[in-house]
């Protein structure tokens, strides 16, 4: 979203020594951002994806070219994503996955945790609060919908510092509710 990890995620893909048929690309079908078929950053570097619902619709997409698999907001990606990817990587098929760490309330965002521990290389990406411009590990989410998921517009959405996450989650009573 806001914080360059797509950016980054394009990037990586554009600098990878690999073919387009040796890469494959992947975002949530949910993601209704931007373009049908392309994942573009706040930047306007493009990077070709297919949409998906779930990981494992990953498998029929890889070929015998396959070498990598590049997964955006891959904490939409379902149940079974740390599953998929483990076994997509014991097919010697190097896996590049952008997400998000920590859901609006700032928890841990579902496979999140797992993956980090599969992960042989972790790039942070530091967002910028929306408010002051300081490094933001918060996400802030405008008030209206309480479904965890919902990727929409990103100025639904704001990278914030602790201090703005939590003065915009002040009297909001889903914090003040117990889990
Ligand atoms: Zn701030």
């Amino acid at each position: 979203m806001f914080a360059g990890k797509t950016t980054k995620l394009i990037g990586l893909y554009n600098e990878s020594p690999f073919m387009n048929d040796e890469k494959l690309a992947v975002k949530p079908l949910l993601d209704q951002r931007y373009n049908a078929t392309r994942i573009n950053s706040h930047g306007g570097l493009q990077m070709l994806a297919h949409r998906i619902g779930k990981a494992e619709e990953i498998y029929p997409l890889l070929t015998e070219t396959t070498r990598e698999v590049y997964i955006d907001e891959v904490q939409f990606m379902g149940p079974y994503v740390i599953e998929v990817i483990g076994e997509i990587m014991m097919n010697n098929i190097h896996v590049i996955a952008a997400g998000l760490d920590k859901d609006y309330m700032a928890r841990d965002f579902g496979p999140m945790a797992a993956l980090k521990k599969l992960a042989t290389q972790r790039i942070e990406v530091k967002a910028q609060c929306h408010i002051c411009k300081k490094p933001a590990n918060f996400t802030y989410r405008e008030p209206g919908t309480d479904d965890l998921v919902v990727v929409g517009h990103s100025d639904m959405y704001q990278a914030r510092c602790e201090e703005h996450w939590l003065q915009g989650m002040e009297g909001r009573k889903e914090i003040s509710s117990p889990a």
